[in-house]
């Protein structure tokens, strides 16, 4: 072989705005505890495990031809399924797919937003909002939490009047913090958009399915709301992330905008097949929300009593601290066996919600290096 002629990745071509940066990504690392990515913790029964092969072995049958490029089969199966949370029927003509919600969230900057516009977040959420506004030549302007990590209706209209963005992405329940917004606050934001101009709220409901008795899904604020958009994902409740299928729901107009910017078959076959065989199993599938939900519960029990401030939790994660140096306390969870996420600011980590026997690890762990940081 002749060596290749050496090339660094300053002398490319690379737009301005993606010097400097490292590609995005919680490090994978082979350790016995894997707490660090939310995923769901529980593998794919053996029945479902053979319905998923079998569905994609039929899907090889046509993989000479393309897929169906809108994908309508699943978006009639995804409606039905929302149709629950949604107290209305949903139709297949107000729901778009992708693979992953982030493909969902990178088509919307690429529709609404782009060079000269504006996209407004509420930190610390999930850095992909950012990355994706950026990445799409979409202005990112990040406005600040509460110090409880809450959002009022105030300050989402108050930021939506100065900076009069094309989008607004709220994160319900919000990563990395968990807090689900109250209804009003998205209902204000709506407003407020509706009233400065044309843009789109997202309401990226990532999480949904985790969220505590009592709060309603921002899907049911959509008929009275034709600005709004609700992203969810099969890669969370659905513990599905391997297959790689995000979705949302919004005005029909808002699906036909999309379709201007996906790819041309952007769904595989395989995936489409995949995704439809999993929805065709959901009660199984979903049955793992309420073992999360008590992971979870039982991870903001205890960690009060380790002497630590933790934020209420809808979501199948807990964010944690404040510790003088988060970096040394990851370090000595992973030294131990287990990889929480450091994703910043300075003082907290999130762990995700997983099996009995990791959280018992977590748990034990954690004691052991706040009893040695004494
Ligand atoms: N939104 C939020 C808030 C997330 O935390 C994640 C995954 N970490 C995503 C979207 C993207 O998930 P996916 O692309 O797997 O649907």
């Amino acid at each position: 072989d002749r060596p290749w002629q050496p090339l660094g990745l300053d002398e490319l071509p690379l737009r301005d705005s993606l010097r400097g940066m490292s590609p995005y990504g919680a490090p994978q690392l082979d350790v016995p505890v894997r707490l660090n990515t939310n995923e769901n913790p529980h593998p794919p029964s053996i029945g479902l495990v053979d319905a998923l092969g079998k569905a994609a072995t039929l899907a090889a049958t046509e993989a000479n031809r393309y897929p169906d490029r809108d994908a309508e089969a699943l978006r009639a199966d995804l409606a039905y399924y929302l149709t629950s949370d949604a107290g209305f029927g949903v139709h297949t003509a107000q729901v778009w797919a992708a693979n992953g919600s982030n493909e969902i969230l990178q088509q919307l900057c690429q529709a609404f937003g782009g060079p000269g516009r504006i996209a407004i977040g509420f930190e610390p959420s999930y850095s992909m909002h950012r990355l994706i506004a950026l990445a799409t030549a979409t202005e990112w302007v990040a406005e600040q939490r509460a110090d409880d990590f809450t959002l009022s209706a105030e300050q989402v209209t108050a930021a939506i009047e100065r900076h009069r963005p094309a989008l607004v992405f709220l994160c319900s329940p919000n990563n990395p913090t968990g807090t689900a917004l109250p209804p009003e606050v998205i209902t204000a934001a709506a407003a407020a958009m509706a009233a400065v101009g044309s843009g789109i709220v997202v309401v990226d409901e990532a999480y949904a399915e985790f969220r505590r008795a009592g709060v309603p899904s921002a899907v049911t604020l959509l008929p009275a709301n034709p600005r709004l958009v609700v992203t969810r994902t099969m890669s969370k409740a659905f513990a599905l992330a391997g297959a790689r299928v995000g979705y949302l729901a919004a005005h029909p107009a808002v699906v036909d905008a999309l379709a201007l910017v996906r790819l041309p078959y952007h769904l595989s076959t395989f995936t489409q097949a995949v995704a439809r065989t999993a929805l065709a199993h959901a009660d199984e599938l979903l049955s793992t929300v309420e073992a999360v939900k008590a992971q979870r519960d039982r991870i903001v029990r205890e960690l009060p009593g380790l002497g630590l401030a933790l934020a209420p939790s809808d979501a199948n994660f807990v964010y944690f601290g404040r510790f003088a140096d988060e970096q040394d306390v990851w370090r000595r969870l992973l030294e131990r066996g287990v990889l929480v996420r450091d994703v910043g600011p300075d003082g907290w980590l999130r762990v995700t919600a997983g099996l009995p026997g990791e959280i018992d690890a977590f748990l034990a762990a954690l004691s052991q290096v706040l009893v040695d940081a004494r």
